[in-house]
C-alpha cells in the first residue's frame, strides 16, 4: 500500500480550475517534486493535502486513513513555507519546540533537531539574528518536531541565493533520508527537482502531465509540454511527410528532419513539433538532418559548458558544447546544425 494516495483531486476558485483531476501515490520515505510553471496548481495541491483548503472532489489517504475526514491540525503533516513563517518574538529553540511544547522531553527533542539541521549552539538566537538559510533550517526543524507522517515543502529554497540553494537542497535530502519521511516538494526550479527527488510530477494547468524518475522525465518526455519545459530543447514546427513504425519525417519549411523514435498516432500531413535538446544537437555536418547556414548570435558560458544561440531558416536554435570548444563558436559565424535522428522526438502539435 502506498504511504500517500491522491486520487481525482479537484479544486476551483471561481472559474479557475487550480487543480483539475490529480492522481499520484507516494511510497514511504520517497521524495516527490511537484514541478511546473507559475499558476499550474502546485501550491493548491499541497494546501489541499495539508487541509488549508478543502477539495471540490477527490480523495486523499495517508497510511490508509481518509485524510479529508481529519481536521488539519490532526493530520500530522509538517509544512515548510517559502518565507519560513518563523515566530519573530520566539528564539530558535522556542520556534522549534512550538508544536511539541506540552510534550514531555521536548527540550531533548529540540537539541536533537538542532543537531540534525546543523544549528547546535544557536538556540537562543532570534530569527532577526539568523541568515535566511539558517531561518529555513529552523523552519524545517520546527516542521519535523512533532514527528509528522508526511512533510510538505512549498518552494523552501526560492528565497535563497543560488549557492545556498544548492547546498541546502542536499541538506534537505540528507535530513529527509535520515528521518525516512515521505515528502512532497513544490518547486518551479527543475535543477532542484532533478537533484533531490525520487520522482517528479510535471504539472501544467492543474493537471499532472507526466510522473516519473528525474531521468525518465528528462530523457523520455511524454508530451510536447514536458519536452519544452524540461531542459532547453530546440523546437521545430513542421508537417509529417512520412510515418513508418515510430520512424518519422517532417518537412519544416522545405527542410526534411527525421527521427527514429516517436510516440503517438501520426498521419501524413499532421502538424508536428520536433524536439532536440541543446546538448544533443551538434555544430557542423552536412546532408540529412542538418540545418544549413545558421548564424551564431549569442554565446553563453555555463562553467565547463557553453551554449550557442543561432538564427536559422527554421527559427532560433541552441547548441550546448564543452567550453573547450569555445573557439568554434564565435558570434557572427555561419555553421550548420545537426539534429541526430536518434535524439529527436516528435509530438503532434495539437497535443501541446
Ligand atoms: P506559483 O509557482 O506561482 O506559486 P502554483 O503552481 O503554486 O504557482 P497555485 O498557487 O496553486 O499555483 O495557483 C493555481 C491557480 O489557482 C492560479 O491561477 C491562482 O491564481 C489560483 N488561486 C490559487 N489560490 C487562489 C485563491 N485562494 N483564490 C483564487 N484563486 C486562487
Amino acid at each position: 500500500m502506498p504511504e500517500l494516495a491522491v486520487s481525482n483531486l479537484h479544486k476551483s476558485f471561481g472559474a479557475v480550475h487550480a487543480v483539475d483531476g490529480i492522481d499520484f501515490t507516494l511510497d514511504k520515505g520517497e521524495i516527490l517534486a511537484l514541478l511546473g510553471p507559475s499558476g499550474c496548481g502546485k501550491t493548491t495541491t499541497l494546501r489541499l493535502i495539508a487541509g488549508f483548503e478543502h477539495p471540490d472532489a477527490g480523495t486523499v489517504t495517508l497510511q490508509g486513513d481518509d485524510l479529508l475526514a481529519v481536521a488539519p491540525e490532526r493530520r500530522k503533516i509538517g509544512f515548510v513555507f517559502q518565507n519560513y513563517a518563523l515566530f519573530p518574538h520566539m528564539n530558535v529553540a522556542q520556534n522549534i519546540a512550538y508544536g511539541i511544547r506540552f510534550a514531555p522531553h521536548h527540550r531533548e527533542r529540540v537539541q536533537k533537531l538542532l543537531a540534525l539541521v546543523d544549528l547546535s549552539g544557536l538556540e537562543k538566537r532570534y530569527p532577526r539574528e539568523l541568515s535566511s538559510g539558517q531561518c529555513q533550517r529552523v523552519a524545517l526543524a520546527r516542521a519535523l518536531a512533532p514527528q509528522p507522517r508526511l512533510l510538505l515543502l512549498d518552494e523552501p529554497l526560492s528565497a535563497l541565493d543560488a549557492k545556498l540553494r544548492e547546498s541546502l537542497r542536499q541538506e534537505i535530502r540528507r535530513i529527509q533520508r535520515e528521518v525516512n519521511l515521505s515528502t512532497i516538494h513544490v518547486t518551479h526550479d527543475q535543477d532542484e527537482a532533478m537533484a533531490i527527488s525520487d520522482h517528479i510530477a510535471v504539472m501544467n494547468a492543474g493537471r499532472i502531465e507526466q510522473i516519473g524518475t528525474p531521468s525518465e522525465v528528462y530523457s523520455r518526455p511524454r508530451s510536447a509540454f514536458v519536452a519544452s519545459f524540461i531542459g532547453h530543447a530546440n523546437v521545430v514546427e513542421g508537417t509529417v511527410i512520412s510515418a513508418n513504425e515510430g520512424a518519422l519525417e517532417i518537412d519544416a519549411g522545405g527542410l526534411r528532419l527525421r527521427t527514429v523514435r516517436s510516440s503517438g498516432d501520426f498521419h501524413l500531413g499532421d502538424d508536428a513539433l520536433l524536439f532536440c535538446k541543446e546538448e544533443d544537437a551538434r555544430l557542423g555536418g552536412e546532408g540529412e538532418n542538418c540545418v544549413p547556414a545558421a548564424r551564431i548570435i549569442i554565446t553563453e558560458y555555463h562553467g565547463e559548458m557553453i551554449s550557442a544561440h543561432l538564427e536559422s531558416q527554421i527559427g532560433p536554435l541552441r547548441v550546448r558544447l564543452p567550453a573547450s570548444m569555445a573557439s568554434n563558436v564565435q558570434v557572427g559565424r555561419e555553421v550548420s546544425v545537426f539534429f541526430p535522428p536518434e535524439a529527436c522526438q516528435v509530438f503532434l502539435r495539437k497535443e501541446s
